[in-house]
């Protein structure tokens, strides 16, 4: 994990319609290779911090599409910026780092589901990879 966090985490759309903010501690900071996650970012790969849904506020017109019966995504409905990953029932959100404020400040600790993932991706290898999903 990196370093506790002192300042709050803050971070918004392309547009900036959208912002978000929270105090909290990351629960945990993953980047995903899975194609869902691909399909939804527009990304060849998905990382995020996760952090307390409870203690997570934001603001802004962020849509939400149900991608999965316990995951919903959230973005932007101005400018269509891949923002958040909710799983409400685990009191988590995810933070995508492309919309971070400063994303040089996390670093992912694990890699999953490595196993549906590109070829020509490689994370440093002191993240710990994982074929597939873990709790
Ligand atoms: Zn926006
Ligand atoms: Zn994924």
């Amino acid at each position: 994990m990196s370093e506790p966090v002192t300042e709050p985490v803050t971070g918004g759309c392309l547009c900036g319609a959208c912002t978000y903010s929270t105090e909290a501690q990351p629960l945990n900071i993953r980047a995903c290779h899975c194609r869902m996650c691909r399909k939804v970012t527009g990304g060849a790969v998905y990382a995020r911090v996760s952090v307390p849904l409870d203690k997570t506020d934001w603001k802004g017109p962020v849509g939400w599409y149900q991608s999965s019966p316990e995951l919903r995504r959230g973005f932007c409905k101005q400018c269509g910026a891949s923002l958040f990953s909710e799983r409400a029932k685990d009191n988590a959100i995810g933070l995508t780092f492309g919309t971070l404020d400063h994303p040089e400040r996390f670093r992912p600790e694990a890699q999953i589901w490595r196993s549906s993932g590109l070829s020509w991706i490689e994370l440093s290898e002191d993240i710990t990879c994982h074929d597939q999903g873990y709790v």
